[in-house]
């Protein structure tokens, strides 16, 4: 097993991802490629951008820090962490007995060829916050480039084996930011008993540059965002249907 991890980008006072402030470790690899992807720069695992970080080196950086992640805890997002799971598993193992709080933020990318790898992970892990991309097959395949229904499938896993999740889904324009979706979506969420909290997002453009620089062609550079009212009218009916 591997006690080093390819990490592209660390951030010391995450707000968004998972409970309170947290250390997110940003995991180099993935094998969707979201047409809305704001880190690019993550998708292959060989990239001499990427940094070597231990376990120690990330438990020195908590350790730093550590007042202020009291609530918190520390989260592995990505690129798909779920790549490097057999490290992630290494270091929850020595997390838990510090008693620190571990998010994983996955797209479950590979859920579906590599069960085992989340399975191992399903008693060390204290919350899951699952993106799903779409429940619709073509829309899945139109916006990740893969027809696995990944997420979806891992949400139900999660919710047969009792684990806590959550859930989001990022919002386009002229894709998905309509009613028959957002009703798709509550109707799938609903029934969800371990489901702790769902989250629309709304796809913004910021990552353009970054595409730019990269020179890789921006697959969304005509799609344009949501206006605030077009997304809270959503999110609204989202959570009305959640309510009833
Ligand atoms: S799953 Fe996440 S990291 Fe991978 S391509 Fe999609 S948005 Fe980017």
């Amino acid at each position: 097993m591997k006690d080093t991890a390819k990490v592209f980008k660390v951030e010391t006072f995450g707000a968004v991802d998972g409970p309170s402030i947290r250390l997110v470790i940003f995991l180099q690899g993935c094998s969707f490629r979201c047409k809305y992807c704001h880190n690019p720069e993550s998708w292959e695992m060989n990239n001499n951008q990427a940094q070597e970080m231990s376990i120690q080196d990330i438990l020195t950086l908590y350790e730093q820090n550590s007042a202020f992640y009291k609530k918190g805890g520390i989260t592995f997002s990505g690129g798909e962490p779920m790549l490097q799971a057999d490290f992630i598993k290494l270091f929850a193992q020595q997390a838990k007995a510090k008693n620190i709080h571990i998010a994983i933020d996955t797209s479950a990318c590979n859920f579906l060829q590599n069960k085992q790898a989340y399975e191992q992970l399903i008693d060390l892990v204290d919350l899951w916050i699952v993106d799903i991309k779409s429940l619709d097959q073509k829309e899945h395949e139109f916006i990740t480039g893969s027809k696995d229904l990944a997420g979806a499938e891992f949400v139900k896993y999660l919710e047969q084996k009792g684990k806590p999740f959550w859930i989001r889904q990022v919002i386009i324009k002229t894709i998905n930011a309509n009613n028959e979706n957002i009703e798709k979506l509550a109707s799938f969420v609903k029934p969800l008993k371990h489901c702790q909290k769902a989250e629309l997002l709304s796809y913004h453009n910021l990552a353009y540059e970054k595409y730019n620089k990269l020179a890789i062609p921006y697959p969304f550079k005509d799609i344009q965002m949501l206006t605030t009212q077009e997304f809270d009218a959503l999110k609204n009916h989202f959570h009305n249907l959640l309510l009833k």
